[in-house]
């Protein structure tokens, strides 16, 4: 099982590391929201142990990104917060469970267990879209059987146009889930990406994949 953990108090983002691999858990640590929104959705992780305030996006923004990518990790808040409404916000935005600060480590570790539990196994290790396969843990993706050989952005693009298949989404969306960044209206970063992606993933095969919306962005598709 891995599991994510996004603190930024390294004592205790290493305290609990090493309490989560006592237990038998692979454990990665980001210490700022925008990493740790990187790992998150990239990373293939079982669970998400979010801490709200952070550096960066702060662990509501994380959330919520994170479910507007399609990413389904469970999300276990750490909040400082005992606020009903802060709470509140944090259920409606996508998380499974919260525990408030100061908690004791077998009390994390219980919820966890449970989250896990409800959770059933992974249904999003592996994506596809007609031919193309996408093996998430692994970051590697596949047409017709054949490995894709992408860069980590391009693999990184490919995997959120085929979390959201089917939907249109513009070049700002793109720029903040794969660089993020806001990049200006007139910067081509996104369109050159994209390009190189179809270099590999559309040119060599008959069926192509990606679509423009011209004006609006770009779709991944099954035809
Ligand atoms: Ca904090």
């Amino acid at each position: 099982m891995r599991i994510l953990i996004v603190e930024d108090e390294q004592k205790t983002a290493a305290a609990l590391a090493q309490g989560f691999q006592e237990a038998g858990f692979f454990c990665d640590v980001a210490n700022c929201g925008n990493r740790g929104g990187q790992m998150a959705m990239n990373g293939g992780y079982d669970v998400v142990v979010l801490d709200v305030m952070l550096p960066g996006r702060d662990g509501y923004a994380l959330v919520r990104d994170m479910r507007s990518a399609g990413c389904a990790a469970p999300v276990l808040f750490l909040t400082a917060r005992d606020a009903v409404a802060d709470r509140v916000r944090g259920l409606e935005l996508g998380a499974d469970d919260y525990l408030i600060k100061p908690f004791a480590f077998s009390e994390l570790l219980a919820r966890v267990r449970s989250i896990l539990r409800r959770a059933g196994p992974r249904p999003t290790d592996r994506l596809r879209v007609a031919d193309l396969e996408i093996d998430i843990p692994a970051h590697k993706a596949f047409r017709h059987n054949q490995r894709l050989d992408l860069t980590p952005k391009e693999f990184n693009l490919l995997l959120l146009l085929a979390r959201r298949q089917g939907e249109v989404l513009s070049r700002g969306l793109i720029a903040r889930h794969v660089w993020d960044v806001n990049f200006d209206s007139d910067s081509n970063v996104v369109d050159v990406h994209i390009r190189r992606l179809r270099g590999k993933l559309d040119d060599p095969f008959p069926v192509k994949l990606i679509q423009t919306v011209r004006g609006a962005g770009y779709v991944l598709a099954a035809p």
